[in-house]
């Protein structure tokens, strides 16, 4: 059969490079020998997950901590799944995270020499390869219908066989020149396949980078590599374009892994050298007693969108992620806990084997302590941040407040004190912790453990004594004094030897005290409260407190 001549009838297109031209349009990229150059590849279907962050914060770490590069391409190849902005929507939610992409879509960039990066606008390079392929007698173009190839599948699945188009059932490997031209002639519609060169009857040991040595049986599938309207299969696109894009480490799902065998074949005809590949495990959760995947259906916290609206502090997402791809990070944030996180030895090889246990508990801890560092003006600028975005009308009148507001963050994050305060873990639940320091937003529970004559007695006897400019000790020697009065132990110590003695203690009446100018009965340091409240304030909800 004459291969060139059916190759040109196959791929008409005149305005092919020859193959070897694209080595030189994309030379190696000069790096050092470590150097890796990994890239974030997904479809645009506009929904960028927890997943997605996790995959791509290996990425960008491998990369980063080896001087390479990382770069977005976008697999748009499927249509159907395209949605508007969708790659605007990856790039802006991955920079929300700190993670920012050096060459590839819609990043400016001088490194972009490797483009165009939407796999669309590569159909050239695809075509060129493929007709290459198809004049070596590597690839065959099939005319098999879906319904023909579902009932063989229907037939193999019968026979307990394996699924697909190889050995026998590849009925189009051995058309003749006449049937091929007679096909296109009468204008069938056909796809590529590959002449596959494996068996079954060989194994391939194969050194995954996270996983391993493993295993795989050589593919020996006519796999599709380019669809009948001219687009490639993602396998064939992944070949070409990880190959000439220069990628040395391919950090994937773990579901492509089945598709290693095929991948390694393409490589293989095309004469490239296979890259580095790590198929990473899915993040799991516990679901009562059994560990799942975490799903879209039913998680909400799998969608990217979920930790923004709930305001997590972003580096505590990024570190609690590195916390579940290196399990030594944890220790490292220890002994270093001021370091950057970028400056952790990231190895992919340390990377979990299997899928590794999302814990929300321990996010909102590791988002706890990273707030907790902040100084109250970098707290306000976050708490601002998701103000403006998911705040309501009148968390947004009170930000306009930053000097009230920047005093109530140094008094709940215990600046200036010994230890620093943990009450902090989102912004969302930050911003309504401090909505008692606001009238319109005070919405006190007067729960008090004791009656109406002693309530009344407390708030109107301390009331009579508060003084603005009262400094700590002062303050609660007041309180102390109020303790007195109603008969209550004001000295904890005296109280605890005969409380029988007392119709309570000094803590009590501090309780009292805080439930009506806080509305609650725990909050930081009273005598601070009042001082940010003012005094006028104070003492109008003492007095609104009385019951
Ligand atoms: N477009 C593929 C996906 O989203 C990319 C897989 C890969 O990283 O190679 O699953």
């Amino acid at each position: 059969m004459d291969l060139k001549k059916l190759a040109s009838a196959l791929i008409p297109d005149k305005d092919l490079l020859p193959t070897a031209e694209y080595e030189k349009i994309y030379p190696e990229r000069r790096m050092e020998v470590k150097a890796e150059v990994t890239r974030l590849a997904p479809s645009p279907t506009g929904f960028i997950h927890l997943g997605n962050l996790y995959s791509a914060l290996a990425d960008e770490r491998s990369a980063h901590t080896t001087g390479g590069i990382f770069y977005l391409r976008i697999e748009d190849t499927d249509e159907k799944r395209k949605v508007d902005g969708a790659v605007e929507s990856v790039i802006r939610s991955l920079r929300y995270f700190g993670i920012g992409f050096d060459e590839g879509a819609e990043i400016d960039s001088p490194l972009n020499k490797y483009g165009p990066y939407y796999q669309r606008q590569r159909e050239k390079i695809y075509k060129s390869f493929v007709k290459d392929l198809i004049e070596k007698g590597l690839a065959y173009p099939c005319f098999c219908s879906e319904e023909e190839l579902g009932s063989v599948r229907e037939r193999q699945t019968a026979n307990k066989e394996t699924t697909g188009y190889y050995g026998k059932y590849a009925k189009c490997r051995s058309l003749s020149e006449d049937e091929i031209y007679k096909n296109l002639k009468e204008g069938k519609k056909f796809v590529i396949r590959l002449k596959s060169q494996g068996s079954i009857e060989n194994k391939i040991a194969f050194k995954d980078a996270i996983k391993g040595e493993v295993t795989v049986t050589e593919n020996d599938q006519d796999v599709v590599i380019l669809k009948s309207d001219g687009i490639p299969t993602y396998h064939f696109a992944h070949a070409i374009d990880d190959h000439f894009m220069r990628t040395t480490l391919v950090i994937r799902g773990e579901e492509w892994l089945s598709s290693l065998p095929v991948h390694l074949e393409l490589h293989k005809v095309l004469g490239f050298k296979p890259p580095k590949y790590a198929h990473t495990s899915s993040l799991m959760k516990m679901d009562g007693e059994t560990k799942r995947k975490l799903s879209k259906r039913k998680d909400p916290e799998l969608s990217l969108d979920y930790y923004r609206k709930a305001g997590y502090f972003p580096l505590a997402v990024v570190k609690y992620l590195m916390t579940l791809l290196n399990s030594d990070f944890e220790e490292w944030c220890l002994k270093n806990p001021d370091a950057d996180y970028r400056s952790f030895r990231f190895r992919i090889e340390k990377m979990n084997k299997s899928g590794a246990l999302f814990d929300l508990d321990k996010l909102n801890d590791v988002s706890k302590n990273e707030i907790s560092r902040l100084s109250a003006e970098e707290c306000f600028e976050f708490l601002n941040g998701w103000v403006t975005e998911f705040g309501t009308d009148s968390d947004r009148e009170h930000f306009k407040d930053r000097d009230y507001i920047v005093k109530i963050l140094n008094l709940i994050l215990g600046v200036g004190g010994k230890k620093r305060r943990k009450d902090i873990e989102r912004a969302e639940q930050g911003v309504r912790l401090i909505d008692y320091f606001f009238d319109d937003t005070f919405a006190p529970e007067y729960n008090y453990r004791f009656g109406k004559d002693i309530v009344n007695a407390v708030l109107d006897g301390f009331s009579k004594l508060y003084n603005e400019a009262d400094d700590n000790s002062v303050w609660f020697g007041k309180v102390k004094q109020v303790a007195e009065d109603v008969g209550f132990a004001s000295e904890m110590s005296v109280y605890k030897a005969e409380p029988e003695k007392f119709g309570g203690s000094v803590s009590d009446i501090a309780e009292i005290l805080r439930i009506a100018v806080t509305g609650k009965p725990n909050s930081p340091d009273l005598c601070s409260i009042m001082k940010i409240l003012g005094g006028a304030r104070s003492v109008g909800r003492m007095k609104n407190g009385r019951i």
